[in-house]
């Protein structure tokens, strides 16, 4: 099996190591033999998304989104078609407040974006920053491959952003990912983390989020496999250990308020 994966603007949207996403994915895959290969979307490139099998967007600062927007609008109507095709796609952060409507920064610049979230972000003076724990709302769903996984209801990751995103309270399009256990999530009011509107997923979380959240990882590689090959799919097994004392260690940090 094999799996095209894009990864949109890395050359601007990538803090954080979110690149360690890209690594994790490809590595996953390699070490249960499936083929991979990354291809780099960035400004003036077309989308042609039907060519893609999962896509990933990095996070980044105002200056860097500025330049992402403009051109991601040349792009939304492919990324929106991608969405609706249940094209699985990973967007964190920076990417995570561009697939929504807009965000405003502290500025007071209204950055737009394509809108496949329901959500809307507005910058604070609040810096929030630090470790975050979530629960995930719809856990079952993200079980991961592996041979000694502990009970995979949480994610972890680091969360540095000064947007406060609100999802739309009406709208069933789109889901929250998480409910917050430690840390601020998607606007340190009212308890939420992330999105998800089909297969697209948002969420705040960098660190990078996948290798410390395998069965987040599983999840998109799976997902990915299942809609190319349109068959039901079992990942091989994997020895995550490492990853989920990794995870537990993320919780530890953050419950105790501590960075690093
Ligand atoms: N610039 C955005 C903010 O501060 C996103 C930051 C990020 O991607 N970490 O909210």
């Amino acid at each position: 099996m094999e799996l095209i994966i894009g990864h949109l603007y890395p050359d601007l949207l990538n803090i954080y190591s979110d690149m360690g996403n890209i690594i994790c994915l490809s590595q996953r895959c390699h070490w249960r033999g499936i083929k991979v290969t990354i291809k780099a979307i960035s400004l003036k490139q077309k989308l042609e998304w039907q060519k893609y099998d999962l896509l990933f967007g990095g996070g980044g600062q105002d200056r860097q989104q500025l330049i992402v927007s403009q051109d991601l609008q040349t792009k939304a109507l492919a990324l929106r078609e991608a969405a609706q095709s249940n094209l699985p796609m990973l967007t964190t952060c920076g990417s995570y407040q561009l697939f929504g409507h807009y965000f405003k920064t502290a500025k007071g610049i209204k950055i737009p974006g394509i809108s496949i979230f329901d959500a809307y972000t507005i910058a604070s003076q609040q810096r929030q920053i630090g470790n975050i724990v979530i629960k995930l709302n719809n856990p079952q769903k993200f079980q991961s491959f592996s041979n000694n996984s502990l009970k995979q209801t949480t994610l972890v990751g680091f969360e540095n952003h000064s947007g406060k995103t609100y999802l739309s309270k009406t709208s069933r399009k789109t889901q929250t990912l998480g409910q917050v256990i430690k840390g601020f999530g998607n606007n340190g009011e009212d308890g939420t983390e992330g999105a998800i509107y089909k297969n697209v997923v948002g969420t705040y979380l960098h660190g990078p989020v996948l290798p410390k959240n395998p069965h987040l990882a599983d999840w998109l590689i799976k997902t990915a496999l299942e809609r190319k090959y349109q068959r039901s799919i079992k990942l091989q097994a994997l020895d995550d250990q490492l990853e989920w004392q990794a995870h537990q260690a993320a919780i530890k940090l953050a419950k105790k308020g501590k960075i690093w």
